[in-house]
């Protein structure tokens, strides 16, 4: 196999970000296996068949329920170096980033981070990273193997293509002192609705709203579309909204078919993490506002008008 793709799960289900990661990979044209590592996880080997990995290696066991970094570095460090795989890919989380990184020390292997693409030139891969606060994209290699590579989460999307993949389960052992870490607790945020990963329909609120309880707008206006909320990092730095839905630089990075900002001035580094939004509606009073340089459909006026007018509109249609 010549490239590697960790394909990170919560519950029952892969990540969508792993598996646009799979798909991008597979793209390339190279033999792709995928890695699946927790308790109870073979179930999930079958899914990534469908999205272009050829093989599936399974590391299924007791020890590694608790989605801990160092028993994943174990298993994967000890794959790697068995299989001589040159490219690990991952998609970027807080487990993936932590991953990655203690893989990229264990194999003394350069990581490249923050990337938004990898493609072949000459027979080589190159990765693109944006830089100076994503106003430009910086082609970066490696120069050696095995070559690590993590992607912003919403770089690519999955495609089913239909294949099944082959499975192989992993004999897990792992280092003495990976086990010293113990999970105590794990809290699940409370949500309804999808994640602002998989939405395909995202309505974000910025500071226009004008304080936290005007939240609610863009609650309803996305609950009607069958949506997930967004925010700004300006309304997440004042604690009006959890971080958890920030878009943009230092958020996340969004991909929905329909993106609704709302009293949002359009950033640069906001607009970085929903630009390749399929349609962008911008609602703001201020007709000079960056946001209308790239929006789709624009909307000059007040969201405390425009917002609920909105609503009950997508409802009537609803009903
Ligand atoms: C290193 C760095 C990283 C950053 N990362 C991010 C990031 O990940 N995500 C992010 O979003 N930002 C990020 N920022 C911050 C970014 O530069 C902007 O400050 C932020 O996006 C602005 O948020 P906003 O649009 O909500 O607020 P503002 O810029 O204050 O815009 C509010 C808009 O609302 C409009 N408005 C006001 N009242 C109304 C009304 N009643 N009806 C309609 N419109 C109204 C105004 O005309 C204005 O355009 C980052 C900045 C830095 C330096």
């Amino acid at each position: 196999m010549s490239t590697l793709v960790f394909l990170e799960h919560h519950g029952d289900e892969l990540l969508k970000s792993s598996l646009g990661v799979l798909s991008k990979a597979a793209s390339l044209g190279d033999d792709v296996a995928g890695v699946v590592i927790g308790l109870n996880v073979r179930g999930l080997a079958d899914e990534a068949g469908k999205y272009g990995a050829a093989k599936v290696y399974v590391a299924d066991d007791a020890q590694l329920e608790a989605p801990l970094p160092q028993p994943r570095v174990d298993v994967l460090a000890q794959l790697v170096r068995d299989q001589s795989i040159p490219t690990v890919l991952f998609a970027n989380s807080v487990l993936s980033a932590d991953v990655a990184a203690g893989l990229a020390a264990r194999l003394d292997a350069g990581l490249n981070w923050d990337l938004v693409d990898i493609v072949q030139e000459d027979g080589k891969l190159v990765g693109k990273r944006p830089a100076l606060q994503d106003t430009v994209y910086v082609d970066v290699g490696w120069t050696s193997e095995p070559r690590l590579a993590l992607f912003r989460s919403g770089s690519f999307d999955p495609s089913e293509t239909g294949g099944s993949a082959e499975v192989e389960d992993l004999q897990v052992s792992l280092e003495a002192f990976s086990t010293g870490a113990r999970m105590v607790d794990q809290a699940h945020e409370e949500s309804s609705g999808p994640s602002i990963e998989d939405a395909e329909v995202i309505v974000a609120g910025g500071r226009g709203l004008g304080g936290p309880e005007n939240f609610t707008l863009v609650e309803e206006l996305a609950k009607a579309l069958g949506g997930a909320v967004g925010a700004t990092r300006a309304v997440v730095d004042a604690g009006w909204y959890p971080y958890s839905t920030q878009v943009g630089q230092t958020g996340k990075t969004v991909a929905p078919k329909l993106y609704i900002a709302c009293g949002i001035s359009g950033a640069i580094q906001h607009k970085v993490g929903m630009q390749s939004s399929g349609v962008i509606v911008a609602i703001n009073k201020d007709p000079n506002a960056p946001i209308f340089e790239f929006a789709d459909l624009g909307v000059v006026g007040d969201v405390h008008n425009v917002v609920p007018k909105l609503t009950e509109l997508v409802k009537a249609r609803k009903s």
